[in-house]
């Protein structure tokens, strides 16, 4: 079996495809444009809706194992993907894709294996969005599915109303949950494998602009305590879904030192980017072992790291000037998804710094960006 499929043609995809080619296995991708980072990437793509049936059975007959770079496949696909025959492993499953797409269900599910989540109420009817408040302000309603980088929010107030927010997000179901008062956010990256055994990439420490994630400083600045801990929600939540494959947990850590489960993403993460650099075994050579059925690869840092965002904002002059950026910062590393079009709060790429500590290689990526803005020129 030396073929592996991704389902989702995005930037995540395609360093799971760069991890796959290394370790000598070709993949083909099933996406939506041709154009899509992964699709260019891969050795061979589909391209076709997720639930149209013909591309499903000759993807099928591709592949000899799957996994997902986005979580809102229709679980029905992945479902119809793992009953195929001869057997296919499907990495992660459909039961745990469907968890992660509703935030009903993912808060349930972290309850349910014993962790705490923001407090919070469904608004999915007129009667709902009219109830008597439970939930204290400031709050967040979030629609309940399709939601990333902050979109499907609305942020409400003392005097907000509610039902007017519910109108504004489509009256599609949504969740009301109580704003958290975080000192951090982090998340952790765990990876199980088909025996229970799991190894768990992070903590991160995150910091998000506008509901998008900007830094990740690695290793997280807590203390022991609260690393363990981290690591054991993020193990925890996989082994309560029966996860096998990759399954992220984004958390905030509140001042009084506990964690709170944010959401969970079942596939690599953004803030895991920095593990290409700082970690003998990223999370996409993690998600290559977990799919094609390899032993788990060690996930600890070789050294400390941090990871900038470069969203399209960058490009409102133009290109930016990587020679310039390189040239004066000769230890930082580029990574860019071969998006044609940028757009403000698109993720166009990323860049990367190892140090012996997360701080100096934050100030490295960060001045990296900063010079990237023109604002050192
Ligand atoms: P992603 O791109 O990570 O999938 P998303 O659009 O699904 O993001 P969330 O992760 O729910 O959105 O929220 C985005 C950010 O907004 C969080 O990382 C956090 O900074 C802030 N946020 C969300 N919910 C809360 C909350 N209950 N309390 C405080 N801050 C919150
Ligand atoms: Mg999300
Ligand atoms: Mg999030």
């Amino acid at each position: 079996g030396r073929v592996l499929g991704v389902l989702g043609g995005g930037q995540l995809g395609r360093m799971f495809t760069h991890a796959a080619q290394r370790q000598g296995y070709r993949v083909h991708c099933w996406g939506q444009d041709r154009d899509e980072p992964a699709v260019r990437a891969a050795d061979a793509a589909t391209v076709a809706p997720f639930g149209d049936e013909t591309a499903r059975e000759r993807f099928a007959a591709a592949v000899d194992a799957v996994t997902v770079e986005f979580e809102n496949v229709p679980a029905a696909t992945l479902r119809k993907l793992a009953g195929f025959t001869p057997a296919l492993p499907v990495r992660p499953g459909p039961d745990v894709l469907a968890v992660a797409q509703d935030r009903r269900r993912e808060k349930a599910a972290a309850a349910a294996a014993g962790f705490a989540t923001a407090p919070w109420r469904e608004v999915s009817t007129e009667q709902q969005a009219t109830a008597a408040p439970t939930i204290a302000r400031p709050a967040i309603l979030k629609t309940a599915r399709d939601g990333y980088d902050g979109k499907g929010q609305v942020r409400l107030g003392e005097g907000d109303d509610l039902r007017a927010a519910w109108e504004s997000l489509g009256r599609v179901p949504c969740v009301l949950e109580g704003r958290v008062e975080f000192a951090l956010e982090l998340s952790a990256i765990a990876a199980r494998w088909p025996d229970g055994r799991t190894r768990v990439h992070g903590p991160f420490e995150n910091d998000h602009a506008n509901g998008i994630l900007d830094l990740t400083l690695y290793p997280a600045r807590v203390d022991p305590v609260v690393t363990a801990e981290a690591r054991r929600v993020a193990a925890g939540m996989a082994a309560a879904l029966g996860a096998v494959g990759l399954l992220t947990v984004e958390m905030f850590l509140t001042d009084d030192g506990d964690l709170v489960v944010n959401e969970l993403a079942p596939r690599p993460h953004n803030s895991g980017h920095v593990t290409i650099e700082a970690c003998g075994v990223s999370q996409f050579d993690q998600q290559v072992r977990v799919t094609a059925g390899l032993p788990p690869g060690d996930p600890s840092p070789r050294s400390a790291g941090a990871m900038a965002n470069l969203l399209g904002d960058l490009w409102e002059q133009g290109e930016p000037d990587w020679a310039g950026m390189l040239a004066a910062f000769p230890d930082v590393s580029l990574h860019l998804y071969g998006k044609d079009d940028p757009k403000p709060g698109r993720k166009m790429g990323h860049l990367t710094a190892t140090a012996g500590d997360p701080e100096t290689a934050a100030r490295r990526v960060l001045a990296a960006r900063e010079r990237l803005r023109g604002a050192t020129r």
